[in-house]
Formats: C-alpha cells, sequence, structure tokens
C-alpha cells in the first residue's frame, strides 16, 4: 500500500488533517488501533474556539456544528460564593467561543471521510514506525492477524499521549517539559439543562468545580478530586451533593440532578514534547503536548497544530515548497505555549492545591479580586479563552 501521507490516530487531529488533505486532493490514509465504535462514543472536550470553528467550516464539516453549536458570549468565574462574569464577545471585539461536543465533531470528520470514501483502516495493532529520516517511511501494522504495510512521503503522528508515534522517538531527540497536578477531575454527565446558559468555573475551599454542557439539554459538571480517588465510590448523589456545596447558592440551586450517563476521573498534566519534527514525521494535537483541562485549550490545540501542518503539506505538493514544513514545529510551539501558560494560570486560579500555605491561599483571593476590579485583567483572560490567533 502507498500513500502521500500517512495519518497515525484517527482521534479529532488526525481526522481533521485528513480532511483537509483530502478536499485538496492530497492522498492519504488513516490508521487507528481502536475499533470504530470506540472512536465514536469518547466523550472529552466540548468548547471550540473560534479560530476551530473556522477550520471546521473550511473542512466542509460544518453544518450541524452551525445549527446545534451554543455560542457563549461570556461565561462566570465563582470564589467562595461571589459570582464575576467574563464578558468576552465585549472584552475582545466580538469573538466567542461555541459549544460543541468533541464527540459530536468526532462523529461529523467521521461521516464526512466516509463520504468522500477515503481510507481509515481501523483496528490496526502494533502500528510501527521505519525509515522517517529517509526520503521513504514506512508504516507496518497488522490487522485481523496479517502483516501490512504502508509507504508514504510524509507521517503525521496523531496519535494522542499514549501514542507510537512519540515513543518511537529516541529519548535523546526529545525535550520534556511536565507538570503532575496532585489531583483530577471527576466528571459527570446528565441528560438534564444546564444550571446556568453560561459555563462557571468554581473556585473554593472544598476543591474546584465546573458547570459546563454538551447542549440545551445535556450538562457536564467537574468536582476537583484527590488523584487517589475512584469512581466507583462516587454515587450521583454524592457528586452532585458535593458540587453545589462548591457553588454559589443561585448556581447551586439551579441544578437539575438525573441519573449520570457518564462518570470518569481525568488526572491534570501540562506536558509539551519538543521539537515537533523529525525527519519526515511530524507530531500534532495531544501527542506532543497536554494541558489541563481548566482552559478548555485540549482539543483546540490539536485542531491549530492540524493548520499549520496541513498549510505546510499542501505547501509542499501545490507550490513545492518546504518552507511550512520547515518552521512547522517552531510555529505550531509558539502557539501551544502560550496555551500551556494559560491553562497552568487558570488551573492555579481555581484549584485548592494540598501542600499550598496561608501565602499562597491570599495570592489566589488577590487574583480573583484582581480580576472582578480590572478591566485590563479581565481583557487578558477573555483573549486568551477565546484563542490567540493562528
Ligand atoms: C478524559 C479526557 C477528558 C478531556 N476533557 C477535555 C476538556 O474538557 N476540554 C479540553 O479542551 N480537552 C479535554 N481533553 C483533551 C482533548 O480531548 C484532547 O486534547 C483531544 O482529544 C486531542 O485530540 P488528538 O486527536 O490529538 O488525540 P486523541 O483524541 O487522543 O486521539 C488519538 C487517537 O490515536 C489513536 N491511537 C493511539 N495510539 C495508537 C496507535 N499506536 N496506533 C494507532 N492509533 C493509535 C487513539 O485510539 C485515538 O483515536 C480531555 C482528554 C481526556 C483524555
Amino acid at each position: 500500500m502507498r500513500t502521500q501521507v500517512a495519518i497515525i490516530g484517527a482521534g479529532p487531529a488526525g481526522l481533521l488533517l485528513g480532511q483537509l488533505l483530502s478536499r485538496a486532493g492530497i492522498d492519504n490514509v488513516i490508521l487507528e488501533r481502536r475499533s470504530l465504535d470506540y472512536v465514536l462514543s469518547r466523550i472529552r472536550a466540548g468548547v471550540l474556539e473560534q479560530g476551530m470553528v473556522d477550520l471546521l467550516h473550511e473542512a466542509g464539516v460544518s453544518d450541524r456544528l452551525e445549527r446545534e453549536g451554543l455560542v457563549h458570549d461570556g461565561f462566570s468565574l465563582a470564589y467562595h460564593g461571589a459570582l464575576h462574569r467574563i464578558d468576552l464577545k465585549g472584552l475582545t471585539g466580538g469573538r466567542t467561543v461555541t459549544v460543541y461536543g468533541q464527540t459530536e465533531v468526532t462523529r461529523d470528520l467521521v461521516e464526512a471521510r466516509h463520504a468522500l470514501d477515503r481510507p481509515t483502516i481501523y483496528e490496526a495493532q502494533d502500528v510501527a514506525l521505519h525509515d522517517i529520516d529517509g526520503t521513504s517511511p514506512r508504516l507496518t501494522f497488522t490487522k485481523d492477524g496479517k502483516a501490512h504495510e504502508l509507504t508514504c512521503d510524509f507521517i503525521a503522528g496523531c496519535d494522542g499521549y499514549h501514542g507510537i508515534s512519540r515513543a518511537s522517538l529516541p529519548e535523546t531527540a526529545l525535550q520534556i517539559f511536565e507538570r503532575v497536578y496532585p489531583f483530577g477531575w471527576l466528571g459527570l454527565l446528565v441528560d438534564r439543562p444546564p444550571a446556568s446558559h453560561e459555563l462557571v468555573y468554581a473556585g473554593h475551599e472544598r476543591g474546584f468545580a465546573l458547570c459546563s454542557m454538551r447542549s440545551a439539554e445535556r450538562s457536564r459538571y467537574y468536582i476537583q478530586v484527590p488523584l487517589e480517588e475512584r469512581v466507583e465510590d462516587w454515587s450521583d448523589e454524592a457528586f452532585f451533593d458535593e458540587l453545589r456545596q462548591r457553588l454559589p447558592a443561585e448556581v447551586a440551586e439551579a441544578v437539575v440532578t438525573g441519573p449520570s450517563i457518564e462518570k470518569s476521573i481525568a488526572p491534570l498534566r501540562s506536558f509539551v514534547a519538543e521539537p515537533l519534527r523529525f525527519g519526515r514525521l511530524f507530531l500534532a494535537g495531544d501527542a506532543a503536548h497536554i494541558v489541563p483541562p481548566t482552559g478548555a485549550k485540549g482539543l483546540n490545540l490539536a485542531a491549530s497544530d492540524v493548520r499549520y501542518l496541513f498549510d505546510a503539506l499542501r505547501e509542499h505538493y501545490r507550490d513545492h515548497s518546504d518552507a511550512g514544513l520547515d518552521s512547522y514545529s517552531a510555529r505550531a510551539l509558539a502557539r501551544v505555549w502560550k496555551a500551556e501558560r494559560f491553562s497552568w494560570w487558570m488551573t492555579n486560579l481555581l484549584h485548592r492545591f494540598p501542600e499550598r500555605d496561608g501565602f499562597d491561599g491570599r495570592i489566589q483571593e488577590t487574583e480573583f479580586a484582581y480580576l472582578t476590579q480590572s478591566r485590563a485583567a479581565c481583557t487578558a483572560l477573555a483573549e486568551n479563552y477565546v484563542g490567540l490567533p493562528y
């Protein structure tokens, strides 16, 4: 088998890159370790920056997003019971975010790829990378017990944090930057209307809480929990009790409870592997970097990497220039680090850190007080939240 661009991973990064390449007439094959059903049922992020919405539009997959996505002009911060609204639209000259689940983005991309009749090989096992330093890299894998080989011009490693692309590189080729936080987020999804029509991020002495949503009828709630907590130990009732205690009274009263349709714990981590290019292998999305979900940047960063990588590949095939491929790593990383900084800052602003002392507590309170009093501070928060320009 031969293709121009071999993509490892059918997450949002791999599917979006495949869709843009296919529409530009660039041949590509996606290899995915999991089944199609598994990929379609994964529940993760849900807040899209305007840049990602525009990219989905360019990829021809925005019809349902435009119909069903909820455009949000702002969100609220809560701190020890006080609420403060961040007017995203007013503070950024009209920019907004759109609430539309990653599950829906994935479904739209899978359907679009199917309509274009482009190949995705699901349940591709033991994917291995070869000759990434040469001009004709190869992937080997097994499918239904049979060995296969895929040769290509370039490999896009879009296989997430636990993927094989980054893991195939010698340790000396990478510089790793990492911060592991001493807590996780316990998330609950419920088919009940959201407590508030905009997101509420709450800092509280019992820990962080977030009221989010996937649609006007489906709510997503999170509470900060210690890393050693087990999801089986949290009944829906215990979750909602704890959530309400961390929210301002008017928000807590508006929480509509119901049976959870999903409940899971996600650890929080900041992680960047540099650089994003090795010979003919290009890393994109979670394969190269992770942010804590505070700030809603993970999915959006996968999209911005794809924006740069797609432009570079198109330039290679259409304009016979490798300038974009040569600058991909530096350009993508410049934006990645700004989102890393913002996600780290917002995590620090809103979470309870077990090892912190009274001084840290006062700094956190003062940071919040400053936000409630300074339009400049709110503007800095808002411009990062809606997404910095590509
Ligand atoms: C539990 C959880 C909750 C999250 N919540 C949020 C949130 O609320 N807000 C937010 O902004 N972000 C959130 N994120 C982050 C966001 O979902 C990711 O940033 C986003 O999925 C990145 O997309 P990706 O395509 O780079 O990677 P992924 O979505 O991880 O896709 C990688 C794909 O590669 C496949 N793969 C892996 N290894 C191999 C292999 N060896 N061979 C072939 N295929 C392979 C995987 O099966 C997967 O389909 C969350 C992440 C997790 C894990």
